[in-house]
């Protein structure tokens, strides 16, 4: 019988334990929070986002754009908030509208405020093995693998996706962590036989119940990033789940798996911010 990885039991841990860190410690954190127009999608992330901090005991401040912001407005702002000593964290909600350079607004973020870990230094720093804040759904991954005690040193790891925001900051967690790790991308040849290498099998591939069993190893641990509605709007990953289930030694549904990590991982980060920006007083 495969494991069924709880994501969602595993998250309200970690929310449990920074609400009673911060509440112990006396940590004054506040993240700040900015949108700009009302992608549906994104007014729902970040009202969980605000939620999650509301639990926890973490300040929440947002800015609600509208629409016809222009990136040097944006930056304006996020410039300002680099300055405000109140503020420890800066998130903005991507995507952004596409008269906006994305990059040169995670960019203008103060890499030390950057609760994403998106800025170009703090991906450096994952890379060449240094402190910085990590991207919140690969650390989601990773404190999903170790809490379930999966093994991560010395075996194989296929991650299928190499986007920023996922594939690419996942294999150099993996590869921290010491997996021998492939990449799977769009140019890939042969993606099933390459996938069916895998002990762990990442999926991130943004394409609905794409990963049949055809990809899998037998007894491999399967961990599905995505995020889709389907046509009877079910949600569902990008792994066939019902497909894979009876060849897997672990898996994580869609919903209830990586998703509710991603948010834990960044009240994570707002709290280690709140911490370092007061030991640097
Ligand atoms: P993306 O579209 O930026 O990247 C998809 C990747 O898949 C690309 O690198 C591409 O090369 C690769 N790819 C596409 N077709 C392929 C093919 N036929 N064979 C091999 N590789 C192929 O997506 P993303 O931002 O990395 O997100 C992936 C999925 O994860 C999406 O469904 C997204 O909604 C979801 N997501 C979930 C969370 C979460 O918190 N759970 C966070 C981020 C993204």
């Amino acid at each position: 019988m495969a494991v069924i990885i709880d994501g969602k039991r595993i998250s309200n841990d970690i929310k449990d334990e920074l609400k009673a860190r911060v509440n112990e410690q006396n940590i004054d954190a506040t993240l700040c929070v900015i949108q700009v127009g009302n992608d549906p999608a994104s007014s729902i992330y970040v009202k969980n986002k605000k939620k999650a901090c509301e639990y926890i005991g973490i300040k929440s401040v947002s800015y609600e754009l509208p629409d016809e912001t222009t990136e040097k407005e944006l930056i304006d702002l996020v410039q300002s908030l680099n300055e405000d000593k109140r503020i420890n964290g800066i998130l903005v909600q991507l995507p952004l509208p596409s008269h906006i350079n994305s990059d040169a607004v995670i960019k203008a973020i103060a890499p030390n405020k950057d609760v994403d870990g998106f800025h170009p230094e703090n991906v450096g720093n994952l890379c060449i093995g240094r402190q910085g804040f990590l991207s919140c759904t690969p650390a989601g991954i990773i404190e999903l693998l170790k809490r379930y005690d999966i093994p991560i040193e010395g075996r194989e790891c296929v991650i299928i996706g190499r986007s920023n925001i996922v594939g690419k900051p996942m294999a150099l967690l993996m590869l921290r962590e010491n997996a021998t790790v492939t990449i799977c991308h769009s140019r890939t040849r042969d993606l099933a036989e390459t996938a069916r290498r895998a002990d762990i099998l990442i999926v991130a591939i943004g394409k609905p119940r794409f990963i049949t069993k055809d990809y899998v190893k037998e007894g491999a641990v399967v961990i599905d990033v995505g995020i889709h509605r389907d046509e009877d709007n079910k949600l569902c990953g990008d792994v066939d789940y019902e497909d894979v289930l009876p060849h897997v030694s672990a898996i994580t549904p869609v919903p209830g798996g990586v998703g509710p990590m991603t948010i834990a991982m960044l009240m994570n980060n707002c709290v280690q911010s709140a911490l370092q920006m007061t030991a640097d007083k």
